[in-house]
C-alpha cells in the first residue's frame, strides 16, 4: 500500500514523539508499503522519512517548490515530487495514498487530517484514517468530535472515518485491515 503520513515539522517537537514517528516509518517499509508524505527532513516528518529508508523503504516526497529552496527537503529520498502551492501539495499527498495516519503535528497537521476526515464525510472517498495517539495527543481533538456529534453538527458516522492507536506498529495494521 502506498500510506500518507501527516506530521509535525517543528524541531522542537519533544523526542517521545519522533521516536514514535520513526517506529511507523521503519513498520511500514518492513512490511512493504510506500511511505508518502511531506519531503522535509525536521521533526516527526525526517523521523518517519529515516525510520523507512533506514529499513530499506521506499519514500515519495511531495513538497513546496519554497521548502527546497530554503532546504528543508529530505535528500534521500528516492522521489521528491515539487509543486508551487501548499494546495497542489496537499492534493498530491492525496492521490498518491490508499490510507492515511496523521502523527502529533501542529496546525499544518491538523489542517490536513481535517481535509481527509470532512472529504470521508462528504463521500469523496473510503480510505482508511488512523491518529497515532502517542500520549494522548489526540485526546482533546476526540472529545471536540463527540462535542460535534452530540450537538448534532455531525453525525455518529464520523466515529467511523478513523481508528486511534497508541503503538505505531498497530497503526499501520489497522491501514491494511482496511484495505479494499
Ligand atoms: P505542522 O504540523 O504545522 O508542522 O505542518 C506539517 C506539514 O504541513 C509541514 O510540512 C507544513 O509545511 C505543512 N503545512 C502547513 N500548513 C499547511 C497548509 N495550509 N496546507 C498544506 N500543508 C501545510
Amino acid at each position: 500500500m502506498r500510506i500518507a503520513v501527516y506530521c509535525g515539522s517543528s524541531r522542537r517537537s519533544p523526542e517521545l514523539y519522533c521516536e514514535a514517528a520513526r517506529r511507523v516509518g521503519t513498520a511500514l517499509a518492513q512490511r512493504g508499503h510506500v511511505l508518502v508524505y511531506g519531503g522535509g527532513r525536521t521533526g516527526l516528518m525526517g523521523a518517519v522519512a529515516d525510520g523507512a529508508l533506514e529499513a530499506g523503504g521506499t519514500v515519495h516526497g511531495v513538497i513546496l517548490d519554497a521548502f527546497v529552496a530554503r532546504d528543508v527537503h529530505h535528500r534521500g529520498i528516492a522521489a521528491l515530487h515539487q509543486v508551487d502551492d501548499m494546495r497542489k501539495r496537499k492534493q498530491g499527498l492525496d492521490e498518491r495514498a490508499d490510507a492515511f495516519i496523521a502523527l502529533p503535528g501542529g496546525l499544518g497537521t491538523l489542517e490536513e487530517l481535517a481535509e481527509i476526515l470532512s472529504f470521508r464525510k462528504l463521500r469523496f472517498h473510503e480510505r482508511r484514517l488512523v491518529l497515532l495517539n502517542t500520549r494522548g495527543f489526540y485526546d482533546a481533538l476526540i472529545a471536540q468530535l463527540e462535542r460535534c456529534i452530540a450537538e448534532a453538527f455531525d453525525d455518529g458516522d464520523v466515529r467511523g472515518y478513523f481508528a486511534v492507536t497508541d503503538d505505531p506498529e498497530r497503526a499501520v495494521a489497522l491501514c491494511e485491515a482496511a484495505a479494499p
